[in-house]
């Protein structure tokens, strides 16, 4: 049995994080999203303030969408906010506020796939269903030998039907958390602490001396570089800010923006394309933002204009409304530059 010393090493190295130690599946589920591409140490905070303000599946469901994006602000992947704002009212109005112990119902949810799912079930419910996310495809890889790229589907199956043969049924959260804790303190990318990890006795890398040649990835396509423009258009002591429409930050607030070129006369022709007459500024410099497939190179510029124009979903905003939205990182050198442009226009 390679993890007969899991559970019992879990025990005395646990990681203590504000949201261990909880069966409640409202707050597992939160966290659980939370941890979705993002580090559990910048989670904890989140977390603390999150279930502050949304408490109950109720609160949450009730809450307005754009104070639950401004809670989120500098978390990024924005979807996995506004979908657990969606599956709250799904829970609240269809299952009267309460989370099923059902692993078909709680995967059904938007914004919950596999890994969420089989995270709160086994930790809310006591569901033996593996989580598997990198660092558990990490560990089971080495500890099972796989030597096959794990992007492939039926490698894939393979590791899920391991991990499924292995869970321990009394207590499957535990394992799942053990496995991530391995993953995220032992056996991590490059090469692993074998000498201090319960699995050392029966894991197959360890014994065969190439745990860091596993797990085997294809190589990953590197992120699409995109030239934007990125324009502070001012009028007065306010300033323009739209809402994005596009899947790609939907819902957030932004600069007004071209994706088009990032040139100041492309910049231009957005803008009266707009219906409004810019009249240049300032050249503010340059910011860089990497999303997940895409690279946004921006240059940032300081237009005025006379008169503000009326523009769908945009608002002309002062230096405190400005503060108060929901904005995403990538504008977080603009954001800076604008607030203080704002208040020093006053
Ligand atoms: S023994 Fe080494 S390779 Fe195997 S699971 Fe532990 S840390 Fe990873």
């Amino acid at each position: 049995m390679p993890y007969s010393q899991l559970l019992s090493w879990y025990e005395r190295n646990k990681r203590t994080l504000p949201f261990r130690g909880t069966r409640d599946p409202y707050a597992v589920w939160v966290s659980e999203i939370m941890l979705q591409q993002t580090r559990a140490e910048t989670v904890a905070g989140y977390y603390d303030r999150f279930l502050k303000r949304f408490p109950t599946v109720r609160a949450l469901a009730e809450a307005d969408e754009q104070e639950v994006l401004k809670l989120w602000e500098g978390l990024g992947y924005y979807s996995r906010a506004r979908n657990l704002h969606r599956a709250a009212g799904i829970v609240y109005h269809e299952y009267n506020g309460v989370i099923p112990a059902s692993y078909e119902v709680v995967r059904s949810l938007p914004g919950v796939g596999d890994y969420t799912a089989a995270a709160v079930c086994s930790i809310a419910f006591g569901l033996p269903y593996p989580a598997i996310d990198g660092n558990l495809t990490r560990v089971i890889s080495r500890v099972h030998g796989i030597r096959e790229d794990v992007g492939i589907p039926s490698v894939r199956r393979e590791i899920r039907r391991l991990a499924g043969e292995n869970i321990d049924r009394e207590r499957p959260g535990d394992w799942n958390q053990a496995l991530m804790d391995i993953g995220a303190s032992l056996c991590v990318p490059g090469t692993p602490d074998c000498a201090y990890c319960p699995l050392n006795a029966r894991c197959d890398a360890c014994a065969n001396e190439d745990a860091d040649m596993l797990p085997v990835r294809a190589a990953a396509k590197p992120p699409v570089p995109m030239d934007v423009g990125v324009s502070l258009v001012t009028c007065g002591g306010k300033i323009l800010l739209m809402q994005r429409e596009a899947a790609l930050l939907r819902g957030l607030w932004v600069f007004a923006l071209c994706e088009s070129g990032s040139g100041k006369q492309d910049m231009e022709n957005r803008l009266r394309a707009l219906g409004l007459d810019p009249r240049f500024a300032a050249d503010l410099g340059e910011a860089k933002h990497v999303f997940t497939h895409r690279v946004w190179n921006m240059r940032l510029y300081h237009f005025t204009v006379e008169k503000q124009a009326q523009i769908k979903n945009a608002i002309w905003a002062d230096a405190d409304i400005l503060s108060a939205l929901p904005l995403p990182t990538a504008m977080k050198k603009a954001r800076q530059i604008a607030i203080e442009t704002l208040r020093e226009s006053r």
